[in-house]
């Protein structure tokens, strides 16, 4: 699947350590270099630790990911603290789909 991030085309795929080591111990990652975004595909190793709704975690993996294709392709990607601040980057991914519903309902898009 290709996503447009402020202009760039970025492949996202979600899969799992098998297909793509670079998942080594990564819920998923977003590699500017080569503009790629994977997420690891939990369906595929559950196990008795495992939540119970992989798909949402993986759909949060997967725009945590986007969130920092977003602040690389701003230039932000080396030299700005904020922008690479995990918790930020993780508040962003779960709550960017209640501001974007509450910016619907107020008529703000
Ligand atoms: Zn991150």
């Amino acid at each position: 699947m290709k996503v447009n991030i402020l202009g760039t085309e970025y492949t996202v795929s979600v899969t799992n350590e098998g297909n793509e080591p670079r998942l080594n111990n990564m819920d998923g990652f977003c590699d500017e270099t080569s503009k790629e975004i994977v997420a690891e595909n939990y369906q595929t190793k559950i196990d008795s630790d495992s939540k119970k709704n992989l798909l949402l975690q993986t759909k949060k993996v997967l725009r945590h990911e986007i969130v920092h294709a977003f602040l690389f392709e701003s230039g932000l990607a080396e030299n700005s603290e904020w922008a690479q601040n995990e918790e930020m980057v993780d508040w962003i991914a779960m709550q960017g789909p209640k501001l974007m519903k509450a910016w619907q309902e107020a008529g703000a898009l």
